[in-house]
């Protein structure tokens, strides 16, 4: 357990990144705009981030989109539709609950567990660094989550950027034939390089939070 600990620490460091000047484009439309006008309110770039604050953001983007992945999953037919997650501070509390396993985001889970029931398949994108594998997996699927695919960053990915890292798992998953209904991450280069159908963008405060 603590060297555990220990990796997941290495990790966290690791995905620290730089949240380069990609800024929101055409390329994901969407309720991006609309979601994160809660977001930055009441913090300063400096200012540490309140955990009771970041969880009212957090949830009045998930409430944006709820009736969307409803409507979305009905009479999906033969479509296999997939969403793509971020996992820090967006499937997962990791700048606030130091701890592991670390508690998911409830208000994430929640909707995800109804996508799943809705034969929607969750996919799993992040920089965390490949060392990361197994916790990270163990993380997701004991606070709940069904984990259909989880893409951690191998050497070679280390090397890349990470919006093109994570835009390139995405191109990924369409090929395996789904329809990437929603893409939800708390960083811009969560979002920006299409594939998909939707952004939700989760506070990030300026890039105070991974
Ligand atoms: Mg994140």
């Amino acid at each position: 357990m603590t060297t555990v600990a220990a990796a997941i620490a290495i990790g966290l460091g690791g995905t620290a990144t730089t949240a380069t000047a990609a800024t929101t484009s055409a390329a994901t439309p969407s309720a991006t705009g609309t979601a994160t006008g809660t977001a930055t309110s009441g913090t300063t770039a400096a200012a540490k981030v309140d955990y009771e604050t970041w969880k009212r953001d957090v949830k009045a983007v998930i409430d944006q989109a709820r009736p969307y992945v409803e409507q979305r999953t009905q009479n999906a037919g033969d479509e296999k539709q997939a969403i793509v997650l971020d996992i820090d501070n967006t499937s997962l509390e990791s700048d606030f609950r130091f701890a592991f396993p670390a508690p998911a985001v409830a208000p994430v889970l929640q909707l995800m567990k109804y996508a799943h029931t809705r034969g929607v398949d969750l996919f799993f994108v992040t920089a965390r660094p490949d060392i990361l594998t197994l916790p990270t997996q163990y993380n997701l699927e004991t606070v709940g989550y069904p984990v259909a695919g989880l893409y951690v960053r191998s050497l070679p990915d280390l090397f890349e950027e990470v919006a093109a890292y994570k835009t390139a798992k995405r191109a990924e998953i369409e090929k395996k034939g789904y329809t990437i209904i929603a893409n939800i991450g708390n960083s811009p280069t969560d979002l920006v390089g299409g594939h998909a159908e939707k952004t939700f963008k989760l506070p990030d405060y300026d890039g105070q939070l991974s």
